[in-house]
């Protein structure tokens, strides 16, 4: 076993017991066959339980260590030393004969632009099992009319199912972080709305209502020409997914 602390950085899972919830929170339909995939197997700790479940495990692994050691520990994984932002993932799924079950531990360093490159290729991924920093999920699963209501919830939750599974202490990782996680379950709908420069546009305009979340949307949005009412003088935190769909819809082009 490497020692994670010698090279691999943070929150390496040291505990059976969490290991066993997250392989079993995968629900991949159809069975052992399932095309589930791994992002940052590390040392192995989460893949080992999730190769038992899952013999034709991809996982996706940057660190050269890491790949070396997974290869000597693991034969029958098939392990790829690459980095998951650069990932294929219409490429995979195709190879794989379907949409992907996506699990992991995430490096919590890049989880927004690993979770934007999921909901993104969603045509491709089926589900994503994954743990993160809590405040990330909290964001993820938030309501309007909330503190950690944002553009995480807004974006996914227009396009997945979002259920934040369980939280996670510092002591079940070595070396121990200083934040608590959680577990998230972010099932994509496969009706949800196509990739389009509206789409394009939806997310800008929800991106600018909140980067200044605590104006009301005339002032926010004015780039955007007249903000009709009733949204004018609200503030982006009162609007759902559906209220900036009609929104969107309501500004100039
Ligand atoms: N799954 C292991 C566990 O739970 O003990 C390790 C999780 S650790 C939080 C994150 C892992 O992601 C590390 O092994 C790291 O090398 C890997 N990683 C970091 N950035 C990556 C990237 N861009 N692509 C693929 N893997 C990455």
């Amino acid at each position: 076993m490497i020692a994670p602390k010698q090279s691999l950085g943070q929150n390496f899972l040291r505990d059976p017991n969490t290991i066993r919830r997250i392989a079993d929170a995968v629900q991949a339909a159809p069975g052992p066959d399932a095309p589930v995939v791994e992002i940052g197997p590390g040392t192995g700790a989460l893949t080992a339980a999730l190769l038992e479940r899952y013999p034709r495990l991809v996982a996706l692994e940057v660190d050269d260590r890491a790949v070396a050691h997974l290869r000597g520990a693991l034969p029958g994984l098939d392990v790829r030393h690459q980095d998951v932002l650069q990932t294929d993932w219409a490429a995979l799924a195709s190879e794989r004969g379907g949409r992907l079950f996506v699990v992991g531990n995430l490096p919590y360093y890049i989880t927004s632009p690993i979770l934007f490159g999921l909901v993104d290729q969603r045509a491709s991924i089926a589900e994503a099992t994954v743990m993160m920093q809590r405040e990330v999920a909290e964001r993820l699963v938030a309501v309007p009319r909330t503190k950690a209501y944002g553009i995480l919830s807004v974006v996914f939750q227009r396009y997945c199912d979002v259920q934040l599974l369980f939280k996670v202490p510092p002591t079940v990782f070595f070396p121990r972080p200083t934040v608590d996680s959680a577990v998230v379950r972010l099932t994509f709908r496969a009706d949800s709305p196509p990739l389009s420069p509206e789409e394009d546009r939806y997310r800008v305009l929800v991106r600018a209502a909140f980067n200044q979340r605590r104006k009301m949307l005339r002032k926010a949005l004015a780039a955007f020409g007249t903000v009709p009412e009733p949204w004018a003088t609200k503030r982006a935190e009162e609007l759902t997914g559906d209220d900036f769909e009609a929104l969107s819809r309501a500004l100039p082009a």
